[in-house]
């Protein structure tokens, strides 16, 4: 059955400090918006990618992007959550619904793969994520003096995508935005309804372009991809 995607794309990104949202910043001849839309169209099971923008976005409909017929366009909200449930009134029938940073353009082929096929045999979803590697440390609420040391066996860092049942994750991150919850993730909604979504251990080279130094980066991954 097809799996339709999502991608949130109407964030700001000032921790970016450029003068352009961060996914529309270039990386070789696309932007990163479109590399993350490539690498979820190239997957045989996903036939439309619904993309949320901000509502004062003037950079979408110039890009070849925005005619490919695969691809939809919704406008999205204050908060994250506010955007994936714009894109998800686009979603139809659909199953299953995967949702993907649009500021994650190195998703590798065989990640999506792994996910699709661990996921869907569970009632919840799941998403990709890594080990934590570093130690991690608690601070003192508000100074910079450790606390403690946080226990990273059981450490993961959530990365996207995020794959799930499409009513359920209305139904989750309906009631996480109306409880007022704190939701970065899609996977955190279901979790503030009591759900508990598969972790699938992902490749960490599938980074969020977040500061200005990401970009060198997430270009270099992106020449390992094309190998
Ligand atoms: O800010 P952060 O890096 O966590 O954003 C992750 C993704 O969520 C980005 O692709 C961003 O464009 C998107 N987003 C959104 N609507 C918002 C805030 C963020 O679509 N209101």
């Amino acid at each position: 059955p097809p799996v339709i995607a999502v991608l949130p794309a109407a964030g700001i990104g000032s921790r970016m400090q450029a003068d352009c949202p961060k996914q529309y910043l270039t990386i070789g001849y696309q932007t990163i918006l479109e590399h993350a839309i490539h690498a979820l169209l190239r997957h045989p099971r996903i036939p439309q990618v619904i993309v949320a923008i901000g509502p004062d976005d003037q950079q979408f409909h110039q890009l070849p992007i925005a005619r490919d017929p695969r691809v939809r366009v919704t406008v999205g909200g204050q908060q994250r959550a506010d955007s994936v449930m714009a894109g998800l009134q686009l979603a139809g029938e659909a199953k299953w619904v995967l949702v993907h940073d649009a500021a994650r353009p190195c998703l590798h082929a065989d990640d999506l793969e792994r996910l699709l096929a661990i996921t869907e045999h569970s009632e919840v979803g799941g998403i990709l994520a890594a080990p934590v590697r570093d130690t991690m440390k608690r601070a003192e609420p508000g100074h910079s003096a450790i606390s403690h040391t946080v226990e990273r066996q059981d450490l993961w860092h959530a990365l996207t995508p995020q794959l799930f049942p499409l009513a359920l994750l209305k139904l989750c991150l309906q009631r996480a935005l109306d409880d007022g919850a704190t939701v970065t993730d899609e996977a955190s909604a279901l979790e503030h309804c009591g759900y508990h979504p598969l972790l699938v251990s992902g490749r960490s080279d599938n980074i969020k372009v977040t500061r200005p130094e990401d970009l060198a980066l997430a270009a270099f991954y992106l020449t390992q991809l094309d190998n």
